[in-house]
């Protein structure tokens, strides 16, 4: 069993944590919000209070931050991971960041002949606290093969995607992916609604037909069908709207450096860029639905 920092314990990075704990593994957690940390520790975690002290002589770090910025941070500061942590260990950023910053850090870390990966995750809340999340790996083989039983402890699929940054740039992708389905979805049963369709028998028949998706059946917008789903807590994030909306933009500058035709992926990003300004900020992604029906 492996000595472990956890960095990052908010909505996501909590379930994974405990999963680790679960699994047999000897975690020192680390949040700036203090109450995350006592969490953990209630499950069996230990209390590390501050960077230096979760990573020191720990066989694996890993982190789950919200933005690039953060991430650089943890990993470049002067108090950060790279700085205190030892030349056998692994270091795993699970965070969702562009696929600049996420090379950058690799190749700070590999300079010093450290192995990391960039290992975003997809699954949302609930697939973090079920240990059934997908990681989309981006590093070396041998760095690879380092993170994979760790990662296996936390989720269904562990995938190699590539290079450094790789895992990162499948991540973007698919985020624009699930954006418009979700819009497509909550549209859907805004009409649906609209039309006298009772929702639960429209989401018996949409999941069983050709406009299934995951925004449908494991997230589904309206309360009722699926019960892990945010709906049913009055849109309590989840996956914060902000969060989408910053991998939005991600995948829009991605878009314009490449010189890629998303118009569809611009239309989502659009609109949750004013669902956002427009009341979501506090919400999960999902609440979309509001503010298409103009109920925000
Ligand atoms: P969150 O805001 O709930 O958690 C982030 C945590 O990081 C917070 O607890 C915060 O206090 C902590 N933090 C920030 N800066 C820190 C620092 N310098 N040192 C220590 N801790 C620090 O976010 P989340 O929803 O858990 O998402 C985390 C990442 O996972 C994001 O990149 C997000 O895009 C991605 N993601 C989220 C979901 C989801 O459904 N929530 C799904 C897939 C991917």
């Amino acid at each position: 069993m492996a000595d472990i920092a956890f960095i990052g314990l908010g909505n996501m990075g909590s379930g994974m944590a405990a999963n680790l704990v679960k699994a047999g593994h000897a975690v020192r957690a680390f949040d700036l919000n203090p109450d995350a940390v006592a969490k953990l520790v209630e499950l069996g975690a230990s209390a590390a209070g501050d960077v230096p002290k979760a990573v020191k002589g720990a066989d694996v770090v890993v982190t789950m931050l919200p933005a690039g910025p953060h991430v650089k941070s943890v990993y470049l500061g002067e108090e950060g991971v790279l700085a205190n942590t030892h030349d056998d260990a692994v270091l795993i950023d699970c965070s969702t960041i562009d696929v600049d910053s996420a090379r950058e850090v690799a190749a700070a870390v590999a300079a010093k002949g450290i192995a990391f990966v960039d290992a975003p995750v997809s699954g949302g809340v609930a697939a973090a606290e079920g240990g059934t999340l997908t990681f989309m790996v981006g590093g070396p083989e041998a760095a690879f093969k380092g993170a994979e039983p760790i990662l296996d402890a936390m989720g269904k699929a562990v995938i190699h995607a590539g290079d450094a940054g790789a895992g990162q740039a499948a991540k973007i992708c698919n985020n624009m992916m699930l954006a418009i389905h979700m819009i497509g979805t909550c549209e859907a049963m805004n009409m649906a609604k609209g039309l006298g369709l009772d929702p639960q028998r429209f989401y018996d028949i949409a999941s069983k037909a050709s406009g299934q998706s995951w925004s449908l059946t494991s997230y589904c917008p309206v309360p009722g069908p699926v019960p892990a789903a945010p709906s049913n807590r009055d849109y309590k994030p989840g996956f914060a709207a902000p969060m989408m909306l910053k991998d939005m933009k991600l995948a829009m500058g991605t878009a314009e450096g490449l010189g890629a035709n998303t118009p569809m992926g611009k239309q989502a990003a659009d609109i949750y860029e004013r669902f956002v300004a427009e009341g979501g900020e506090q919400m999960d992604f999902s609440g979309v639905i509001k503010w298409l029906a103009g109920e925000l």
